[in-house]
């Protein structure tokens, strides 16, 4: 038996400490001769040593967080000698670090214009920044005041591009203010500061490099735009809330065509044989949400509804050539097949495309062809386990992977955003979408679209096929493309709960984890339950809270707004395919939702406090 000798590990004896006490005070200081980091913290020509930021410990040099913002005294660099406190032969600064105060411009102004916009007209943009005015004041104020708390101990660091800037703790996006480990350059959004640090100290995050632990005292406090910026900002929004809330008439003026909704309202949707279960539902004052047909709708009615929080179906958004297109047997014909190179003969040759599926029942992911895939979707008799009668339930896992869905598929895309009602509200371009104003740089989230094809199991509920209640960050509209339909019944049921109602289902939930002994770290966002007819039925009764429900067939297009909880009984196997936006109605709410997901650790994709603060920046200075 031989032994290889064991790689000798470089010694890492604890490092001195750097005083607490000493980077506060040294951020009261100032010195005439420092060397500010121009550089990533890691120099492998260099002899001396710095403390490295995290991305500089991960990735060497990317993203580095000290740059232009961490000095040492020029002196330092003259007296480091060489010690054996750190690895051997390695010239360590003694001294303790300098924070900056980073002066250059805003990036507000820097990042590239937008396209334009679907619509121009001039009121809708008080329309739309009278919206959100009232929660991006408060967030600016929020944010202001803790500024003005810490006074001259504040840093400003420029935003680095391409970079989703979030907490390290909780993964939510930072904003403006935060909180920055003087020494490992950890950052903590202002929740996560605030909590207790006593528990801090049990999470994976509570070390920081070299066996120290995290303490508050560490903590710079940093921002990223100047001062001035957000005060005119915040100026411009707390005017705009109190005019709003002085004169409700003077931005109101402005719909007085929406008064008239009931009239746009078709009567032709209550002829639907699909609706007629709901007649009831929407004819009731309590229960009452807008159906109706796609080509009476209008976007003064659609933002009437949508005002109110209530979700909308829009019905036979899809004409004949849209039906054809996203029918399984077109999926067949058009990518079933594609082509490759042939490595030996220099030739492309035809293949079978493949895809991943996963198994409904088990969770298990495997391989299968589009072709076999489609064919079974449309004759369940094909699926495996059929004549046992536990047909196989399947659904198609992120379709296309990793790829653009325009790129992957122009015709279903261009047909897609054709097809989507009120685009002014639910497509890239559209005015009322906050979240395209996101610049590039900030890396805006992928809002779809996203293709949901799954096999239906007739067992309704009960089905694996179900979409349990949750709640989604931001506003989403969802279509039906296809239904392999064999009966009368919904192809879907759909019950979305009214946003006031969620502490009671919250409470509600909690009291069903626990009488089915289920262990839980959030009742919602664990997306652990459905709520079957019992369920529903207690929750009215026991909390007078009650679901709208929605039946969806092929063509009817589901419109959620954020933050309502929401759960889905797939009867059929269906192609939908979904798009998020972000409304400026449902701003508050988005905002609520996203400090719910940082309790538990939901990257906060959306970014919603840089979008408001981008789309104020744009919209208000536009005309
Ligand atoms: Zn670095
Ligand atoms: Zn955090
Ligand atoms: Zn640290």
């Amino acid at each position: 038996m031989t032994t290889s000798p064991k790689p000798t590990k470089p010694k890492l004896i604890p490092k001195r400490q750097i005083k607490p006490d000493i980077v506060r005070k040294n951020l009261h200081k100032s010195i005439k001769s420092f060397t500010l980091q121009r550089t990533g913290c890691w120099n492998p020509t260099s002899k001396i040593k710095i403390d490295r930021c995290k991305p500089c410990i991960a990735k060497k040099n990317e993203g580095c967080r000290f740059i232009n913002i961490r000095a040492f005294p020029t002196s330092a660099f003259e007296s480091a000698t060489s010690t054996t406190e750190y690895r051997e032969n390695d010239i360590v600064l003694e001294d303790d670090p300098y924070f900056m105060d980073y002066d250059g411009p805003d990036p507000i102004s820097k990042y590239k214009k937008l396209t334009t916009m679907t619509i121009t007209k001039t009121n809708y943009r008080n329309i739309v920044l009278q919206k959100f005015c009232k929660a991006f004041t408060k967030m600016l104020q929020e944010d202001s005041q803790r500024v003005i708390e810490h006074g001259t101990l504040i840093r400003r660091r420029a935003p680095l591009d391409n970079v989703r800037h979030v907490c390290d703790m909780c993964l939510t996006s930072i904003f403006n203010l935060h909180y920055m480990c003087s020494v490992c350059a950890l950052d903590l959004c202002v929740d996560c500061y605030d909590k207790n640090w006593e528990e801090k100290q049990n999470s994976r995050l509570a070390h920081c490099t070299y066996r120290r632990k995290h303490t508050k005292e560490h903590m710079v406090p940093v921002i990223k735009y100047k001062t001035a910026t957000l005060e005119q900002f915040k100026e411009q929004s707390s005017k705009m809330d109190e005019d709003s809330k002085k004169d409700n008439t003077l931005y109101s003026n402005m719909t007085s065509t929406d008064t008239h909704l009931n009239e746009s309202v078709s009567t032709k949707t209550t002829k639907d044989e699909n609706i007629v279960a709901n007649d009831e539902a929407f004819m009731s004052d309590e229960n009452d949400f807008l159906i109706v047909d796609a080509d009476a709708l209008t976007l003064d009615s659609f933002r009437t509804c949508w005002g109110m929080g209530k979700p909308i179906m829009v019905k036979n958004v899809m004409d004949k050539d849209s039906q054809e297109l996203w029918s399984p047997e077109s999926f067949i014909n058009k990518y079933s097949v594609e082509e490759k190179e042939d490595g030996s003969k220099k030739r492309k040759i035809k293949v079978k495309t493949m895809t991943e599926v996963i198994n409904c029942e088990n969770g298990f992911v495997h391989e299968t062809s589009v072709e076999n895939f489609f064919k079974e979707y449309i004759n369940p008799t094909l699926r495996k386990g059929y004549k046992k009668g536990e047909p196989v339930v399947l659904k198609i896992k992120d379709w296309p992977p990793k790829h653009d869905f325009g790129e992957q598929f122009p015709d279903l895309y261009t047909d897609f955003m054709r097809i989507l009602p009120v685009k002014e509200y639910c497509t890239v371009n559209g005015y009322f979408n906050l979240s395209n104003r996101l610049p590039i740089e900030l890396l805006p989230p992928d809002l779809g679209p996203k293709m949901f094809i799954a096999y239906g199991s007739d067992q309704g509920e009960q089905s694996v096929g179900t979409t349990k209640l949750h709640c989604d960050m931001a506003d989403a509209v969802n279509v039906m493309c296809h239904a392999n339909k064999s009966d009368d019944c919904a192809a879907a049921i759909w019950d979305i709960f009214p946003y006031e109602s969620m502490s009671t289902i919250r409470s509600f939930v909690k009291k069903i984890a626990l009488e089915q002994n289920k262990k839980i770290i959030d009742p919602i966002h664990d997306q652990w339950l459905y709520l079957n007819d019992t369920l529903l039925e207690r929750l009215e009764k026991e909390h007078g809270v009650k679901s709208w429900r929605l039946y969806q067939n092929p063509g009817d297009a589901v419109f959620i707004p954020a933050g309502c909880a929401h759960q889905v009984s797939n009867y059929h196997s269906a192609i939908k395919c979904a798009y998020d936006f972000v409304s400026p109605e449902n701003v508050e709410r988005c905002l609520d939702i996203t400090r719910q997901f940082g309790c538990v650790r939901r990257e906060d994709a959306l970014q919603l406090k840089n979008t408001l603060l981008f789309a104020w920046s744009k919209l208000y200075s536009s005309d």
